[in-house]
């Protein structure tokens, strides 16, 4: 295996197992029985326009876990979590919560070998969470 395909797969392996070890909503949040998440990324690069919206509902028994995969798909250690914004929000006992992360990814792996040349990817988001 490559360099890069090893990189990659270390890369998404982490974020599978920290999913796969993640508290269920209710198990951290029993008063929240659902959250909406809508989601909006943009990657902005010379070639071509690269934009995605999705909206997804978790329910008491999903995982607290809210890592979005970046639309880059050359990115190399996508950093777009939701896990605090929306835990803060659910501390506030907030129903709606919105706002915008930046991917801290390396853009490609030629820019992880430079360590140099950040992936940008926009990613907008509105939840809606609804508590017992
Ligand atoms: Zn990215």
């Amino acid at each position: 295996m490559g360099k890069e395909e090893k990189l990659r797969q270390q890369d998404s392996t982490q974020k599978w197992e920290s999913f796969k070890n993640s508290l269920t909503i209710s198990e951290e949040f029993p008063n929240v029985t659902k959250i909406v998440l809508k989601t909006s990324l943009d990657y902005p690069n010379a070639f071509s326009e690269a934009k995605e919206t999705s909206q997804k509902e978790y329910f008491s028994d999903s995982k607290f876990h809210f890592e979005i995969e970046c639309i880059n798909r050359d990115c190399l250690y996508s950093s777009l979590n939701l896990n605090n914004d929306l835990r803060n929000a659910i501390r506030s006992r907030l129903k709606n919560v919105h706002g915008k992360v930046i991917c801290k990814g390396y853009n490609t792996y030629g820019c992880f070998e430079r360590k140099s040349g950040r992936c940008d990817t926009i990613l907008e988001f509105e939840a809606t969470i609804f508590y017992s």
